[in-house]
């Protein structure tokens, strides 16, 4: 949930933890271009907040980017980090507040990995030990082993640590907003799938207003809690949350982007742990019925559950316990009742169709009293 920060003692930095930022009537016209890449953009997101860019190529994502940070100038409009305007900041100053990843990430060939991340630390004058510390910290964050990887220079770095690499440096100030541009897109899928995990499981721990900039909706779809679909020319076709965009796209051009198979999209979604099951009335998971873990998504159980040809199976919980039975009756139920219209129905607070959904009168829930709901949100 976006929470409003505003000091962050304990933080390696005086920086809040995480800040709000305000796009108001945005323009942007580059010398010699006739039509400007940013028309009027008006955007909102929350301190704490993953806010998705996504849009087909040239519909000015990167723009917006650089328009934040300063790299480039306003043509109109105005941007507020923290309620502050980033027009009365000075531009240096500012870009030490915002972490920066691109896709080619950037880092200094000549320099090691730990040197790298302490880029923005040497330069805010930090003393020795502290960077040192940090530089520590960080890569230990990322998965990596500070001794075996911090004396390594950029080139001895496969392409998904060198993206991790760029990820802490990006951190090491611990700013308040982070600008990822495409960062996963020159990683293989296998990679990029890991990273975009990872960078969920970050999140947990450190809570950073976040602008990732991606034209893979499916990349939208996991990382967001927040998508802005720009059209070409800047142009704001909608902003909602994952859920709200895959049921009710504003119009032809959004229902398109998000494609044909957003019903099954919006089944990846929830999982398990957010339906009604069928109790299990006792049964123990045999060699004759498969199985599934609650964490599962629901649109991963519809692929096991075809894949063993239409037979139930059985949906084992973190204790490795029966949470209940799950079948293509009961997944079906939820599509057609029209239950993928709201959260509450997929979680189970309310019947799905209304005439009795399979399984509706003999229900056990997959989550267990005490557990906590788990959020689609969360990396498994
Ligand atoms: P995206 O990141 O969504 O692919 P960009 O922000 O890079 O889009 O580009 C938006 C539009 O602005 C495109 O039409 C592009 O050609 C144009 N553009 C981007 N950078 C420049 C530049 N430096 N000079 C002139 N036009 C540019
Ligand atoms: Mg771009």
């Amino acid at each position: 949930m976006p929470t409003e920060h505003n000091a962050h003692e304990e933080g390696p930095s005086a920086f809040p933890q995480a800040a709000t930022l305000e796009l108001r009537n945005v323009s942007k016209r580059y010398p010699g271009q006739r039509e400007p890449a940013i028309a009027d953009l008006s955007l909102s997101v929350a301190a704490g907040e993953v806010c998705v860019l996504v849009g087909a190529s040239g519909s000015g994502k990167t723009t917006a980017m650089r328009l934040i940070n300063r790299m480039i100038a306003l043509s109109g409009g105005d941007i507020l980090l923290g309620g502050r305007s980033v027009l009365d900041r000075e531009p240096n100053e500012l870009r030490r507040e915002i972490g920066y990843v691109i896709q080619q990430v950037g880092l200094f060939p000549h320099q090691t990995v730990s040197a790298n991340i302490a880029i923005v630390p040497r330069l805010l004058g930090w003393d020795k030990p502290r960077i040192a510390a940090r530089v520590q910290e960080l890569l230990e964050l990322i998965g990596m082993d500070p001794g075996e990887v911090g004396s390594r220079y950029p080139a001895q770095l496969s392409g998904g640590q060198r993206q991790r690499v760029g990820v802490a440096r990006a951190l090491a100030a611990d700013p308040p907003l982070m600008l990822m541009d495409e960062p996963f897109g020159a990683v293989d899928p296998i990679n990029r799938a890991r990273l975009q995990d990872e960078f969920l499981r970050l999140r947990e721990r450190v809570r950073k207003t976040v602008v990732f900039v991606t034209h893979d909706i499916d990349e939208a779809i996991k990382m967001g809690d927040r998508i802005a679909i720009l059209r070409q020319g800047g142009q704001l076709a909608q902003h909602d949350t994952p859920a709200e965009l895959l049921t009710n796209p504003a119009d032809d051009f959004v229902a398109e982007f998000v494609g044909a198979d957003r019903a099954l999209k919006r089944l990846g979604l929830a999982t398990l742990a957010d339906v009604k099951l069928i109790a299990p009335n006792g049964s123990r998971p045999g060699p004759a019925r498969g199985t599934v873990q609650v964490t599962a998504t629901v649109r991963d159980a519809l692929s096991k559950l075809l894949a063993a040809g239409g037979a139930p199976l059985t949906v084992i919980d973190w204790r490795e316990e029966v949470a209940g039975i799950v079948t293509l009756e009961l997944l079906g139920g939820l599509l057609e009742g029209g239950a993928l219209r709201g959260e509450a129905a997929l979680r189970g607070n309310g019947p799905p169709g209304g005439d009795g959904a399979p399984g509706d009168s003999d229900q056990a829930s997959g989550r267990s009293p005490g557990e906590p709901a788990r959020t689609p949100k969360t990396a498994s």
